[in-house]
C-alpha cells in the first residue's frame, strides 16, 4: 500500500489572464518508509507539488491520496487536522521560532497535540534532539546556533509528532555543501530508525543523489523516475 499516489494530478495557477499550469498530470506512487527527492529546475513546480502532498493547497484536477485519504476533498480545517497529525514539515529557512530555545522549538508542534503526558513530552523531545546531535544546545536560542545546527533542530521539530511522512523543500539551500550532506544524513538516519517518509525538493544534482528515488520534474511534467 502506498502512503502517497497521484493520478493525473495537475496543479492551474490564475496569473491575470493568464493560465500557469505549474504541475501537468503526473502519476507516481511512493512507498511508506522510502526517501524520495524531487529535482528540477527553479520554476519546474516542486513547491507546488509539496505544498499539495502537503495539504496546504488543493489540485485542479486529478487524484492525490496520502496515506489513503483523498486530501483534495479536505477543507481548510480538516487539512490542518491530517497535516497536523500526519506530516512534518522542514523549510529551506528553517523557520525557528527566534524567542523560543532549541527544546522549546522541537516541542512547538506538540502544544496542538493532546493527551501526551508530559512527562513523555519531554522524552520524546530529548531523544530527537539526542538523534540529531543537538541535546548539548537545547537551551540555546536560534541566533546562537549556526545554520546546519538551525536544521537539525528543524528535522527534530518535524519529527516531533511521529508523523508518518516529513516534507522538506528545498532542505539544503541555505547551506554549505558539507553542511548539506550531514542534514540529508541525519535525515537518512531518521528515516531509517523510525520508518517516516521523507520527501525532500532540491535543484543540487550533487544532494539528489543521496535520495533512493528520484523523480525529476520539468516544465510541471515528470520527466524521469531514477532508482
Ligand atoms: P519550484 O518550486 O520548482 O521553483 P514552483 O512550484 O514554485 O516551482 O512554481 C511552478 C510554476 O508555478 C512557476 O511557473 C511559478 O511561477 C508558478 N507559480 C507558483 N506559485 C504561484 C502562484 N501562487 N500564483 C501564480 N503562479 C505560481
Ligand atoms: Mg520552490
Amino acid at each position: 500500500m502506498s502512503l502517497v499516489t497521484a493520478n493525473n494530478l495537475s496543479k492551474a495557477y490564475a496569473k491575470g489572464e493568464l493560465k500557469v499550469e505549474a504541475l501537468k498530470d503526473l502519476n507516481f506512487e511512493i512507498e511508506p518508509a522510502s526517501f524520495v527527492s524531487f529535482i528540477g529546475p527553479s520554476g519546474s513546480g516542486k513547491t507546488t507539488l509539496l505544498n499539495l502532498i502537503g495539504c496546504l493547497d488543493k489540485p485542479t484536477s486529478g487524484i492525490l491520496m496520502v496515506d489513503d485519504t483523498d486530501v483534495s476533498g479536505l477543507n481548510t480545517r480538516t487539512a490542518a487536522a491530517f497535516r497536523g497529525k500526519k506530516i512534518g514539515f522542514i523549510f529551506q529557512d528553517f523557520n525557528l521560532v527566534p524567542v523560543l530555545t532549541v527544546y522549546e522549538n522541537v516541542g512547538y508542534p506538540l502544544v496542538l497535540v493532546q493527551n501526551i503526558p508530559s512527562s513523555e513530552r519531554k522524552q520524546r523531545i530529548l531523544a530527537l534532539l539526542d538523534a540529531v546531535g543537538m541535546a548539548e544546545q537545547k537551551d540555546k536560542y536560534p541566533d546562537q546556533i549556526s545554520g546546519g545546527q538551525k536544521q537539525r533542530v528543524a528535522v527534530a521539530r518535524a519529527l516531533v509528532t511521529n508523523p508518518k511522512l516529513v516534507l522538506a523543500d528545498e532542505p539544503t539551500a541555505n547551506l554549505d555543501h558539507k553542511t548539506a550532506y550531514m542534514v540529508i544524513d541525519i535525515m537518512k538516519k531518521m528515516k531509517n530508525e523510525l520508518g517516516t517518509t521523507f520527501i525532500f525538493s532540491t535543484h543540487d544534482q550533487k544532494i539528489v543523489g543521496e535520495a533512493e528515488i528520484i523523480y525529476t520534474l520539468e516544465d510541471g511534467e515528470l520527466a524521469g523516475r531514477e532508482v
